[in-house]
């Protein structure tokens, strides 16, 4: 039996989350470099980041699919060099269209990073994604990136946490300097300045706070611990009574309260300037939960409808959710697993509960940013990409032949917009079916239909940016020749009320309607137009302030 590489105290799962163009691929991309994975810095668009896969993303700046990378963390000065820690990244896209791809991600990590642009603080993407990440339970740090940035104000971006994520957070870091002058930052537990000492900032040293800022370090080193305490009881004890706090109890109380999702620590920083990235990673560490701090995932038993809290424990059944599909150009269809709980081994047979068949598992993948390593086992609360499972969907539950479970499936909204593509010859229509068939199976929010009527085949997603990309992978993976329609949004609500259908509706076969192309399906009374309907299905291509209420 394989040896367990990892303690589970010494896992995190984590995702870093931003508005797009905050600086998550730049910041994951240092992870990687200061994590010893990659060997050179590379830019982002000039096409040589590494969590990019697919070309397009390279071309676009934009980090799509969700993969997952193994680092490994050594710590800031070596702390933990001969029990480094695991950190398996899980990738999240940015793009309001991929939301749905950050909910999946959300699911399966345990702790996350938001990454501000130091002059923009709180962006509209960031307060999705951070109520996303509330949603799903998960403790944050902020790194707030950018602070060489011209316009970057590190108050501001605290202040516009508060201001518009209404959240408990606080700096545990403070700038010195700010734009073209950011030169360090200082720790305001310790209270002690950390400045680079070569070039690539991967050697710092600690020296003393300039004099100018030691009042205002020491006063926000309050107003940290005065917000960890509100919401801590032991801190709080502690500050009443007047008692000196040491790093150890602060440090302590911060993780309680993060892992709490009561507080959330905010540090600072500049990916590019290569400064802060490595502090980050001792707060992932530090503070970020690891799978044994998190609440069990609860699953149920098909049979007995009977619910199962799943706790990492590698003596347990295995138990597993499939978060992403990607198909790999050198080994093809990969299927990345969170690990629940139990263990798996490359070769041996899964349950998918969700389809109710069994598979077997060929190989199991570990992914780094430049390589992959196979693995003999896969154990609880890690993260690995199998090899063999032919039928295995996004959001299907993975577990031990004789134990099964469902693990809470994937709810994937309805799609908000479509297009309509024709295959040039027939050949490329038996391509397209093919091609359709794969991307859907990667990616749940991505559909495709055929138009009741005109017999057209319609693609729908959650973004313009989505289909598009859809659109190109078809080409250039798949080789389809087609020609492509304008998007449109799209609209489809299942009613099983009775509603009325407002007199503009028009029911369509063909061409266009004064509205859109609109199409009702619906029984069992389908007198003309006012007409009531039960059990009705309403979609097509309709402005939205047409779409008519359920009464
Ligand atoms: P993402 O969209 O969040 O993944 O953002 P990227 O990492 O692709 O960064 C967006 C842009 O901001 C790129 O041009 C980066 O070079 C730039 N950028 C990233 N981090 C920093 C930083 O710390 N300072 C400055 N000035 N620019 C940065």
């Amino acid at each position: 039996m394989a040896k367990r590489e990892y303690p589970l105290e010494r896992t995190r799962n984590i995702g870093i989350m931003a508005h797009i163009d905050a600086g998550k691929t730049t910041t994951t991309e240092r992870i990687l470099y200061y994590t010893g994975k990659i060997h050179k810095i590379g830019e982002t668009h000039d096409g040589a980041s590494q969590m990019d896969f697919m070309d397009q993303e390279k071309e676009r700046g934009i980090t799509i699919q969700s993969a997952a990378t193994t680092a490994v963390w050594h710590g800031f000065f070596d702390q933990f060099a001969k029990t480094p820690y695991r950190v398996n990244i899980i990738d999240t896209p940015g793009h309001v269209d991929f939301t749905i791809e950050v909910e999946r991600a959300l699911r399966v990590l345990d702790g996350a990073v938001a990454v501000l642009d130091g002059a923009a603080g709180v962006e509209p993407q960031t307060e999705t994604v951070w109520r996303q990440a509330t949603t799903y339970d998960v403790p944050r740090i902020v790194f707030v990136n950018k602070m060489d940035k011209m316009g970057a104000n590190f108050q501001m971006s605290v202040d516009s946490m508060h201001e518009r994520l209404q959240v408990n957070a606080e700096a545990i870091q403070w700038p010195i300097g700010a734009e073209d002058d950011f030169e360090a930052v200082i720790d305001l537990i310790t209270q002690e300045a950390y400045y680079p000492v070569d070039d690539l900032g991967e050697k710092w040293e600690p020296r003393e706070i300039p004099a100018e800022l030691k009042d205002l370090a020491e006063e926000k080193r309050s107003t940290l611990i005065e917000a960890v305490a509100d919401v801590d009881d032991d801190l709080m004890e502690k500050y009443l009574e007047g008692e000196e706090i040491s790093v150890e109890e602060l440090k302590a109380a911060i993780r309680r309260a993060t892992l709490a999702l009561q507080f959330y620590p905010v540090l600072a920083g500049s990916a590019y300037k290569d400064k802060g990235v490595q502090m980050m990673l001792d707060a992932v560490v530090d503070y970020l939960p690891g799978p044994l701090d998190v609440k069990p995932y609860i699953a149920h038993n098909p049979d007995t409808d009977e619910e199962v809290d799943l706790i990492a424990d590698d003596a347990k059944p295995f138990a597993a959710l499939a978060f992403k599909i990607m198909t790999d150009p050198f080994v093809g269809r990969l299927t990345f697993m969170r690990v629940y709980t139990g263990t798996l081994k490359s070769g041996s047979y899964v349950q998918n509960t969700s389809s109710d068949s069994r598979e077997r598992v060929g190989r199991l993948l570990q992914m780094h940013a430049t390589s992959r390593t196979e693995i003999e086992e896969v154990f609880s609360g890690d993260i690995a990409a199998a090899i063999g499972l032919k039928n295995t969907t996004t959001g299907d539950s993975l577990t031990d032949v004789n134990n099964k479970l469902i693990l809470e499936s994937m709810e994937f909204p309805d799609p908000v917009i479509e297009l309509a593509i024709e295959p040039k010859t027939k050949a490329d229509q038996d391509k397209l079916a093919n091609a359709l068939q794969k991307l859907a199976e990667e990616d749940p929010s991505f559909r495709a239909t055929t138009n009741q009527e005109t017999g057209d085949t319609l693609i729908a997603g959650m973004g313009e940016l989505q289909l598009d990309i859809m659109v190109d992978r078809m080409k250039r993976e798949f080789n389809v020749e087609a020609t492509v329609g304008a998007p449109q949004v799209a609209y489809r609500e299942a009613f099983t009320k009775t509603v009325e259908a407002r007199g503009f509706f028009k029911r369509q076969s063909g061409g266009k309607g004064q509205y859109g192309d609109v199409w009702i399906q619906f029984s069992p009374n389908d007198e003309g137009a006012g007409f009531e309907f039960e059990d009705a299905i309403v979609g097509g291509v309709v402005p939205r302030e047409y779409i008519p209420s359920v009464e």
